[in-house]
């Protein structure tokens, strides 16, 4: 869902060679539309609030303007990315890494789960960029190990996941040890009311962007089945054998039926991985990791897994559990038809 509107390039944001050269390796050719609308606005340091459909190329809308306005001679954090979850603030940098290669840029990334001292040492060295999610930044910024004083730019991507009561606090203390005169840049395919007031206190007068004139998801075909609990697993089977799957991403709603329903799909004699918030983060990571790399076809899931993550080959999506609402529906069914 890359389609041209304005029929604007690349070349025309008059950006850094350097950064227009990452651009084109990774494949991309010309701007998406949300790409399109947010890139000039970002690079007028104005506060964003962005709203477009999952899988139209929200990462790159603020990744390009935050690189062109990284100054890599001067040895300061000046972006920092929040974003929500590990899996997608290591898919977040990774991206960053990739268009900003040719740079000379320094891009961090660090989230919980991993070890903090590892995460210290690593800020003797240069950063330009931060990729984080909330809490381990926070640590390592209150400690003054991370130096945000001079960061101008703050990211927030699956802004209103970002704004849900356990982070909220935790982001206006951030946000308060950035730069005095920073812009803030919100990105979400939903932006539920609590925004609202989040963005009255902390992002006066943002230019407004939304571009989710349709409520449904391009590219996507949605079926329904009614089946009692005790059927669902022999109606899974079905679909397994029925449809012709690449790869699927598979919802349960809670950590035990995650690891339950793998159980059961694996002794159905499919190959299957699962994931979910309770388990070590090496581990999530590998699963993942090893998931992308098609090691296997099915992932059992919680919720922890439906934010932004781009993986190309899933092209079926199964709620297994019926989602808690409509927001975490359309996360979810945002996975496939990228
Ligand atoms: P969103 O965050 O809006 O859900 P992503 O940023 O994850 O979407 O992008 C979805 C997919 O589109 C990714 O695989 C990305 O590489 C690709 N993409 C983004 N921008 C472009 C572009 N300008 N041209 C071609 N592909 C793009
Ligand atoms: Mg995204």
């Amino acid at each position: 869902d890359v389609t041209r509107t304005k029929g604007r390039e690349f070349e025309d944001f008059f950006l850094k060679r350097e950064l227009l050269m990452g651009i084109f390796e990774k494949g991309f050719e010309t701007p998406s539309p949300i790409q399109e609308e947010a890139i000039p606005i970002i690079l007028q340091n104005r506060n964003v609030l962005a709203r477009a459909k999952n899988g139209t190329g929200k990462t790159a809308a603020y990744i390009i303007p935050c690189l062109e306005k990284t100054d890599t001679s001067k040895n300061e954090i000046q972006v920092l990315m929040l974003i929500p979850t590990r899996e997608l603030a290591l898919q977040t940098s990774a991206i960053v890494k990739e268009v900003g290669k040719h740079m000379g840029l320094e891009c961090m990334v660090t989230t919980g789960g991993t070890s903090l001292k590892d995460d210290i040492m690593r800020l003797y060295n240069p950063v330009h960029i931060i990729v984080a999610t909330p809490g381990r930044i926070l640590d390592l910024a209150s400690k003054d190990v991370a130096k945000l004083g001079n960061c101008k730019t703050i990211v927030m991507d699956e802004a209103d996941k970002l704004l849900s009561p356990e982070f909220q606090p935790v982001l206006e203390q951030l946000i308060g040890m950035c730069h005095p005169t920073h812009q803030i840049c919100m990105f979400s395919a939903t932006f539920p009311v609590t925004v609202k007031s989040f963005c009255q206190k902390f992002v006066p007068n943002p230019y407004s962007i939304n571009l989710m004139d349709e409520l449904t998801l391009r590219g996507i075909s949605q079926f329904y089945a009614f089946v009692q609990e005790r059927q669902k697993v022999h109606c899974l089977n079905t679909l397994f054998t029925k449809l012709e799957i690449n790869q699927s991403i598979i919802f349960c709603n809670s950590v035990n039926r995650v690891e339950l329903l793998a159980k059961k799909i694996t002794e159905l004699g499919f190959s299957c991985f699962y994931i979910h918030a309770k388990m070590q983060q090496a581990n999530r990571n590998r699963v993942f990791h090893e998931f992308r790399n098609g090691a296997t076809r099915h992932l059992v899931t919680s919720d922890l897994f439906t934010r932004g993550i781009d993986i190309q080959s899933v092209n079926v999506v199964i709620n297994f559990d019926f989602p808690k609402n409509s927001e975490t529906y359309l996360h979810r069914i945002g996975r496939s038809g990228r």
